[in-house]
């Protein structure tokens, strides 16, 4: 057997293109969905997937801005900037591009965003509606995932998933919306014992841990659909958490890693900030 590769990148592409179709429709000649990044310092990294954020949000007619600080910038200076978006109506979305430098406090800064804004959200009142199946913007990560999952066709409900790390970005996000939609969830961490065993019991895996190869063919059950959302960086090429050659042999629905997860990640920033837009207006609907 060989899976079938989920296509992040098509998927991503595709879900592009709906949404420059709806904000097309309900945007003609009034106000656009706003979103506004706060960059601090100069990492590189950061920068080009703050420029990256920015193409995209061309791409689908959001209107883009990057607040650009100092690496020295307090945190005073960047809750004031918070503060002054929460209340610019042309903003819908409000991303603190990670990682902050060091001297800052990111979860802290967080819940100074309007959760309403909350476009990655990841916000304390947004994690705690997903635990409470309360609708509001959720993490784009799991988001993504979910979507991916549904592109398969291979039903949720009912499946053994398994998800290897428990971060506030991925791992239990991921493990709350897996459970909405009623899998029956296990959740793994850096303390988990007979990892093999419990991942071999898995209909669904979604490996989240940052170790290239930690999950090896001899872990998965035959016809398992495999969610690598890992970006290992390894002699300047990215590797995800899954020995890809030899899973895929096993598998009935992987994904790549790059061309996996990540554009995903991206597409459903662009989708809460439709959202979060719709929810601000007179559009007032959550479940797009
Ligand atoms: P993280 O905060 O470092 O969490 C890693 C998790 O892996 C932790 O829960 C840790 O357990 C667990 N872990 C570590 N060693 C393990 C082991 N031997 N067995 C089982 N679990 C183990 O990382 P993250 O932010 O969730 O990101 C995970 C990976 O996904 C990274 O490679 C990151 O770059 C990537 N990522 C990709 C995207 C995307 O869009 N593609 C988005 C976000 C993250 P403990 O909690 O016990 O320490």
């Amino acid at each position: 057997m060989s899976a079938n590769i989920i296509d992040g990148r098509e998927l991503a592409k595709q879900t592009r293109i709906k949404l420059r179709k709806e904000i097309d429709r309900i945007c003609h000649e009034g106000k656009r969905p706003g979103l506004a990044v706060i960059l601090v310092g100069q990492n590189p990294a950061s920068q080009i997937y703050v420029k990256y954020k920015q193409r995209d949000c061309g791409k689908v007619g959001i209107e883009s801005k990057v607040i650009q600080l100092p690496e020295s910038t307090d945190a005073k200076k960047i809750i004031s900037e918070i503060k002054r978006l929460n209340n610019d109506d042309t903003i819908h979305g409000i991303l603190l591009q990670m990682p902050l430098p060091e001297h800052l406090n990111a979860s802290e800064i967080m819940t100074y965003i309007d959760e309403k804004k909350d476009v990655d959200g990841l916000h304390v009142i947004n994690a705690g509606k997903l635990f409470t199946g309360q609708k509001g913007l959720k993490a784009c990560t799991p988001l993504g995932i979910i979507k991916m999952i549904d592109s398969t066709g291979i039903e949720i409900e009912g499946k053994h998933a398994v998800v290897i790390g428990r971060s506030n970005i991925v791992g239990k996000p991921m493990a709350m919306m897996l459970l909405e939609r009623n899998a029956t969830v296990t959740m793994c961490h850096s303390r988990t014992k007979n990892l093999k065993q419990i991942v071999k019991l898995a209909d669904i895996v979604v490996a989240a841990v940052g170790r290239r190869n930690i999950i090896t063919a001899d872990m998965i059950k035959d016809g398992a659909v495999v969610i690598d959302v890992a970006m290992n960086r390894v002699e300047g090429k990215l590797y995800g958490d899954v020995d890809f050659e030899k899973v895929q042999k096993k598998a009935s629905f992987i994904t790549p890693v790059p061309g996996g997860v990540g554009p995903m990640t991206r597409a459903m920033l662009l989708f809460n900030t439709l959202k979060a837009f719709k929810n601000s207006s007179r559009f007032y609907i959550y479940s797009i």
